[in-house]
């Protein structure tokens, strides 16, 4: 699981606890190259994604994109390699099966 290890990064990008709408540090979020990391993609789970801004994920050679789920509105960083399959992390707490 790549996610724990992924989110620090995106959090110090993103500034802890950030309210993206009240936020005075300007982010220029940038598509990556490929159809699944343009920003506005939706996989097929539901998952917009968001961009990036420069982090490095944890897989070789991946930015740390931002990834909206839009089915609850949970924000997270995705590798751009695991866009096109990613599912809500939030959605697994509440949700049996
Ligand atoms: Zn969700």
């Amino acid at each position: 699981m790549v996610l724990a290890a992924l989110l620090p990064p995106l959090m110090l990008a993103l500034g802890e606890g950030t309210n993206m709408n009240d936020t005075d540090m300007q982010i220029q979020w940038q598509e990556g190259s490929g159809a699944s990391v343009e920003i506005g993609y939706f996989n097929p789970n539901g998952q917009q994604c968001c961009g990036h801004c420069g982090v490095s994920g944890t897989d070789h050679g991946q930015y740390a994109y931002k990834t909206e789920c839009t089915i609850c509105g949970y924000v997270y960083g995705t590798n751009g390699s695991d866009m096109h399959e990613r599912r809500c992390p939030n959605a697994r707490k509440g949700l049996r099966g």
